[in-house]
């Protein structure tokens, strides 16, 4: 089993480094060739080198919805597909309205649209936020399936639950970048509650918190 986040050595990122740990994904030569060639596809080397401009473009001044843009005009994508949660509608038409003043042509999709109730596809009443009321459900496979029908070239998720999200990647014919990812207690910055883990954030992470509402 590969540990990288538990590795002390990062050979990887210091060229010359003798050792490596035993259990390096490395170390395996032929795989590592196999995947490597992967970049030979012309779209997988474009988009690996465009990523790379920007990250060194806009290196710490610029925020991820700039990146977002920079990407997107580097490789060409002129019509952007919004796959955003209805709880960020607020968010998602002042991101609609940056792109389209940036040149952009932005078709953009709701979590909520199909307008199917929670129990159609089986969620239970007591999973529900408030029981015995109609809830519509997320609906993240016709997100997807609607920005092909629209021929985007680029898609981005905007809040979309966990899960739902994964959904929504498994579906989209074009590629995804993730602008905003839903942290529905941290303000959307899932990174935060990480750097708190020990302190104030530790009881959430309890092993014997994680199922309790
Ligand atoms: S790839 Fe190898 S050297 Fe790099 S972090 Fe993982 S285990 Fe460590």
């Amino acid at each position: 089993m590969y540990t990288c986040a538990s590795c002390t050595l990062l050979a990887c990122c210091k060229p010359g480094t003798p050792d490596r740990p035993k259990n390096c994904p490395m170390h395996n030569a032929e795989l590592n060739a196999e995947i490597f060639d992967k970049y030979g596809d012309p779209e997988n080397r474009t988009l690996s080198q465009q990523s790379a401009a920007v990250e060194g473009a806009g290196y710490g001044r610029w925020p991820r919805m700039r990146e977002i843009m920079e990407l997107a005009r580097r490789m060409g994508y002129t019509r952007l597909g919004m796959a955003f949660c209805a709880g960020l509608r607020k968010e998602a038409k002042i991101i609609e309205g940056i792109l389209r003043d940036n040149g952009f042509e932005v078709v953009s999709i709701i979590c909520k649209t199909g307008g199917h109730s929670k129990e159609t596809v089986g969620i239970a009443e007591e999973d529900k936020l408030s029981p015995g009321k109609f809830e519509a459900m997320c609906n993240p496979i016709a997100q997807a399936e609607l920005l092909n029908e629209q021929q985007t070239h680029f898609n981005f998720t905007v809040g979309l639950c966990v899960g739902h999200d994964s959904l929504f990647y498994k579906y989209s014919n074009a590629l995804v970048t993730t602008l905003i990812a839903k942290d529905r207690v941290a303000a959307h910055n899932p990174a935060g509650p990480i750097y708190c883990a020990g302190s104030y954030f530790r009881n959430v992470f309890k092993p014997e918190t994680r199922t309790s509402r």
